[in-house]
């Protein structure tokens, strides 16, 4: 019977005791295919049996979000307790977690500490509710290494990539939080989409970092959060927002498959050498080039260029009839974000008719231009007010925001 050999081999010498702290135990969650069944090896199960194991505690971890191996009801005790006495479900903690007025949902994670002298590095993670959709926004890095002049992420100076469980587990701590995992309840403290609509249908990565220095993490993140048999997210629906990596950009596309979406910004390089001082490596120019030769680009499947809308700097008609020229033949979208202040910064967000106007010149173009609504300002939660420091802002700033008419509700779980 392959049960009976399979516990057999659970009892190999070198298998650690069940005793093992709880922290020195790994985590399952996160993992791809091939590192759960690495797990799945090491746990003692035999070669012939890997593939359906794995994919028997695949669908337990990702499709109901167990957190504890007892809730595995198909598979058998000895396998189960070989698994906890070597894994855990464990997810990041959640040290904070703020609802905005609008229903955005931020949550502060800690992740496990790497080595002994990291006391965990921290990554905030945005839920963007709406009445049809539910949209994740997702860190790929602590910190970014970038130095982009309006972005309050780019100010932070402890800087790490995350692994692809990293990512991943931003997702599944989600999904608990909302209670969007078989048999869980749902908060009832802000807005969720209605019936009939996933909680979480669309990820995009548009948190902390810069996921093209991140690459391989983050395509290995998406292979798991898009697998039909868990998280089920099509990658049509994840979209990767880049600054500009041009060599990372084709392979992005040819081995995600993913939406890919441009923080443009500015039209001559002059200014976008300021704002994305990556540009003095890849100008506008061979940006657009990358961008044309993007895998399976049509107008079913446009690249979104993000443009942020600050006052006097980029918002000139010029400036809107120069994009209009620069994306001609390129099946775009194009996203204006007003500028989303933080504390210290020295720019401004245009004014509203000035975006009016602005969005106008492009619509009259022919692209469609949403003005993206800020959402969940008043926990720092729009993008590019990320920083895994808000909790320690200054009386100061706190002031500033509170003059700004919002009010952090900070609820530390921990
Ligand atoms: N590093 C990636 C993804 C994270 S930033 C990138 O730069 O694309 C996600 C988006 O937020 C980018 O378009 C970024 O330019 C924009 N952004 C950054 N700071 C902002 C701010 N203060 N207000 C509005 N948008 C901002
Ligand atoms: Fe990094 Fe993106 Fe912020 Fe630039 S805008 S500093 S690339 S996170």
């Amino acid at each position: 019977m392959p049960d009976q050999m399979t516990a057999l081999a659970f009892l190999a010498p070198e298998a650690p005791a069940a005793t093992a702290a709880p922290s020195s135990r790994p985590s399952l969650v996160g993992r791809t295919r091939a590192g759960l069944s690495a797990a799945m090896a090491e746990a003692g199960v035999p070669e012939r049996e890997l593939r359906m194991r794995t994919s028997q505690i695949w669908n337990w971890v990702y499709h109901h979000g167990v957190r504890d191996f007892s809730e595995m009801r198909n598979v058998g005790k000895d396998l189960k307790s070989a698994l906890e006495a070597r894994f855990t479900l464990r997810r990041p903690e959640v040290t904070a977690s703020q609802v905005s007025r609008d229903g955005t949902r931020k949550w502060l994670l800690k992740m496990q500490p790497t080595g002994p002298h990291d006391r965990g590095a921290e990554i905030e993670c945005v839920y963007i509710p709406e009445t049809d959709r539910g949209t994740l926004c997702v860190s790929s890095q602590v910190g970014c290494t970038l130095t982009c002049t309006f972005c309050h992420t780019g100010t932070q100076r402890l800087v790490r990539n995350l692994t692809s469980a990293e990512i991943v587990a931003q997702l599944m701590v989600a999904r608990d939080m909302i209670g969007d995992f078989p048999g869980r309840t749902a908060p009832t403290d802000g807005l969720l989409p209605g019936e009939g609509s996933r909680f979480v249908s669309n990820i995009v990565f548009m948190g902390m970092g810069e996921p093209l220095y991140n690459a391989d993490a983050v395509t290995d993140a998406i292979d798991t959060i898009a697998d039909g048999d868990g998280l089920s997210v099509g990658r049509r629906r994840i979209t990767v927002s880049t600054s500009g990596v041009v060599p990372e950009i084709g392979p992005l596309g040819a081995r995600s498959n993913a939406m890919l979406a441009i923080s443009l910004h500015a039209v001559r390089d002059e200014l976008r050498d300021e704002l994305v001082p990556l540009n003095r490596k890849y100008p506008i120019r061979d940006l657009l080039d990358a961008c044309r030769a993007y895998p399976g680009l049509s107008n079913a499947r446009r690249i979104t260029f993000e443009y942020v809308m600050l006052k006097g700097v980029n918002d000139s008609d010029a400036d809107a009839r120069e994009l209009v020229r620069l994306l001609k033949g390129i099946p775009a979208k194009i996203n204006l974000i007003p500028f989303n202040p933080w504390p210290g910064t020295r720019y401004e967000c245009s004014d509203w008719d000035r975006i009016e106007r602005f969005s106008d010149i492009v619509f009259r173009a022919g692209y469609a231009s949403p003005v993206r609504t800020p959402r969940g300002r008043d926990i720092l939660a729009a993008c590019g007010q990320l920083k895994s420091e808000t909790e320690k802002l200054s009386a100061r700033a706190r002031m500033m925001l509170d003059e700004a008419g919002a009010s952090p509700s900070t609820s530390p779980l921990a």
